[in-house]
């Protein structure tokens, strides 16, 4: 992956690209099985994120304002008792006063009926006293006023007993300070006097929530027990709980605001992430902000962007790769023309491989060179590759070549001749046939045909071992393809050619005839047509044997091949005739090349083993357009010149007869042997001879 981030897809040309493909292949296919790993069965879904955001949220804002509002009611509590307190202990002081002032007026109460008493008078009720009682020095009651006092009570001077009601007790004395008696004066403790006690003390007297006990001492004769209730604090308990309500919706809603557009973005790129994992290229992340979620969406848009880029590229790559592949195929298997079939193979075999440049090789049949027959690209610094000679074993490639064994790696490492490319990678592979699967047993390994070679792949990789690979197969196609292209050529060679005189055949003869032909009518020129017989030939296989009178066929083509130029084609037609097309020559022309044939036969007897034959021959010469339209009529015209040759007497030339009206049919019998005309004597007409074969079957074009 390293490589693929580390290029841009501009940079890579469409058909070096395949050096990734593989490689690109197996991490998005990886990816995209991961990404279609379904979860397994009884695997349990996982809480999402935004609930667990949500909660923790929560937690984290609802904690403490639930803390904060238990702290506040337990204070709020303290505060209300302790105020409840403090509110008891004024009222403590009150409900003492209170008391203190009614036993002071009871205090009146009991001296007033004890100086009434020592002035004789009836004692009354006054000054908050209910009862009044007077008694002598030993208790027996001497005057009274108000309902019967009670047998206890208790004394504001402290003591007493009872509670039921309290009271004053003073002293009656005379002057002489001798105790005469009392006079006491009580109180009821009634509803009435706890009533007026608790209204001094503004609390409850009696038991309640918050309580007080006010012990008897001076000037407070009674145990009581005042009471009193805290405020309530109910509407603060409402309050803290509307506030704790409130806090945990707000906290719920905000939780669930910030989960979700922090897990928005999270999703979003989740979702994109699992399309591209499942070959969708084109899903894009929509939040792209300034936060670190937005940059990571960025950053995963770039990716698949530069993804996609690879992708194009490497489907071009691929695609050209197919198209070159396919080309290379149908090359092999379609066409018989070497150069195209290198051609391509090498074309293929650069863009399989994203090599910059490369050469084919082939051994050379005459002179045993390594030539180089087809170059793609160039290596800078270097001469061209398509002017390669190398002797076999020479420099890299010579080596490759003749060793059959691949190599690559860096040309430094390698002994280079001075003829190679300067270049920093290689690969070079055996232009050889594949070795048969299972070898027979007296099989020798084939020599190689040639090299294939490759330079300077495009990107910071080498050859590899896989190239080799590939390369070794594209070589040993097109080492088969070369085989069948030189069995084509030599099958066709054979086909074309008369295996005795290695002249070409009849076969061939109608062929060249009529495309000579066609050019002679095209471009205006004119064609000779000069048709050969040796003479008595039946007397020479007759006299020296079929196999000397095979040798004076092969030394006569061997002549004919001599005399005539380059452009001229010679071809055996059958037995002992031939034939000779002179391109662009008149009569004239074709007369002047039929003395010197004849000359040429006649003057030098042929060797066969032992033997010298004296051999001659007749010839006969007829020129498109002057003595036929069409290729057959001219051959026919020059076959009748021929004959007239022949009935001249032999060992003689003959020029067709322009005058001899067109489709004049060659007599079927052998003419009469007319009289020979000299020797070199071309311009003597033929007219209406014949030959003693059956020379209408002769007629080209049938
Ligand atoms: P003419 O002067 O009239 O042409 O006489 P000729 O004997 O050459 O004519 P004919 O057509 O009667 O004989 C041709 C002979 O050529 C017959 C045959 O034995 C011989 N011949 C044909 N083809 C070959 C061949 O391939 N090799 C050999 N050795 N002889 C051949
Ligand atoms: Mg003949
Ligand atoms: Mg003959």
């Amino acid at each position: 992956m390293a490589d693929l981030v580390g290029a841009t897809p501009d940079g890579l040309k469409s058909d070096t690209t395949f050096l990734t493909v593989r490689l690109l292949n197996i991490t998005l296919c990886d990816s995209i099985e991961r990404g279609r790993q379904p979860h397994a069965p009884g695997e349990e879904r996982t809480v999402t994120l935004r609930a667990r955001l949500t909660v923790t949220f929560l937690g984290v804002v609802l904690g403490p304002v639930l803390l904060a509002a238990v702290f506040v009611g337990i204070t709020a509590t303290e505060l209300a008792r302790d105020r409840a307190d403090d509110r008891l202990a004024a009222a403590a002081s009150a409900v003492r006063a209170e008391l203190a002032a009614r036993c002071d007026r009871l205090q009146s109460a009991a001296t007033t009926a004890a100086l009434l008493a020592a002035e004789g008078r009836t004692p009354v009720v006054a000054s908050g006293a209910t009862s009044v009682v007077v008694a002598d020095a030993y208790g027996g009651v001497t005057a009274s006023a108000g309902p019967p006092a009670p047998t206890t009570w208790a004394d504001c001077a402290g003591g007493g007993t009872g509670d039921g009601a309290f009271g004053v007790r003073v002293e009656r004395r005379d002057r002489d300070g001798a105790l005469l008696g009392y006079a006491q004066a009580t109180a009821p403790v009634d509803g009435a006097l706890l009533q007026a006690l608790a209204a001094a003390g503004g609390v409850t007297v009696g038991p309640g929530e918050i309580e007080r006990r006010l012990e008897p001492g001076e000037g407070q004769p009674l145990t009581l027990v005042i009471s009193t209730t805290p405020a309530p604090l109910d509407r603060l308990y409402g309050l803290l709980g509307l506030v704790v309500a409130v806090a945990a919706l707000v906290a719920l809603a905000a939780g669930w605001w910030l989960a979700r557009s922090t897990t928005r973005p999270l999703a979003d790129l989740a979702h994109a992430a699992e399309r591209v994992a499942a070959g969708d290229l084109n899903a894009r992340v929509l939040h792209v902000g300034p936060d670190e979620v937005g940059r990571l969406g960025a950053t995963f848009n770039r990716m698949t962007q530069e993804m996609r880029g690879y992708v194009r590229a490497l489907t071009a790559s691929r695609d050209q790769l197919r198209n070159h592949l396919a080309l290379l195929g149908d090359t092999l298997s379609g066409t018989h023309d070497l150069a195209r079939i290198l051609h391509v193979t090498l074309h293929t075999a650069r863009s399989a491989t994203g090599a910059q440049a490369g050469v084919v090789m082939l051994f050379d049949p005459t002179s045993g060179l390594l030539v180089a027959q087809c170059s793609v690209g160039a290596v800078p610094g270097s001469p061209s590759l398509a002017g390669i000679t190398l002797a076999p074993g020479v420099g890299m490639l010579g080596t490759v070549a003749e060793s059959g064994v691949p190599a690559h790696g860096r040309l430094a490492d390698f002994a280079v001749a001075p003829d190679e490319p300067r270049a920093t990678t290689f690969v070079a592979v055996p232009v050889a046939v594949p070795e048969p699967v299972t070898p027979l047993e007296d099989s020798a390994t084939e020599p190689a045909r040639g090299v294939l070679a490759l330079y300077d792949r495009v990107g910071p990789d080498g050859f590899d071992e896989t190239d080799v690979s590939t390369l070794t197969t594209f070589a040993a196609q097109a080492a088969i393809a070369l085989d069948n292209v030189r069995l084509h050529e030599e099958a066709q060679r054979l086909s074309l050619t008369d295996s005795l005189t290695g002249l070409f055949n009849y076969r061939y003869l109608r062929e060249s005839l009529r495309r000579e032909l066609e050019r002679a009518a095209r471009f205006g020129r004119t064609l000779a047509i000069v048709a050969l017989d040796l003479d008595h030939f039946k007397d020479v296989n007759d006299t020296y044997g079929h196999a000397a009178g095979d040798l004076v066929l092969v030394e006569i083509a061997r002549r004919i091949r001599s005399v005539t130029r380059e452009v001229d084609v010679a071809f055996r037609r059958g037995g002992e005739e031939f034939v000779v097309l002179l391109p662009e020559t008149d009569a004239a022309g074709g007369s002047a090349l039929a003395r010197r044939l004849a000359a040429e036969v006649r003057g030098t007897p042929v060797r066969a083993r032992e033997h010298m034959i004296n051999v001659t021959v007749s010839i006969g010469v007829a020129v498109y357009p002057e003595h036929g339209a069409t290729g057959s009529a001219v051959l026919e015209a020059a076959d009748i010149a021929l004959y007239a040759a022949k009935a001249a007497g032999r060992d003689a030339c003959r020029t067709a007869d322009a005058r001899r009206p067109p489709g004049l049919a060659i007599p079927a019998r052998r003419p009469e042997v007319a009289p020979a005309a000299p020797v070199g004597d071309p311009s003597v007409p033929v007219t209406g001879v014949s030959r003693g074969v059956q020379p209408a079957q002769r007629v080209l074009g049938g």
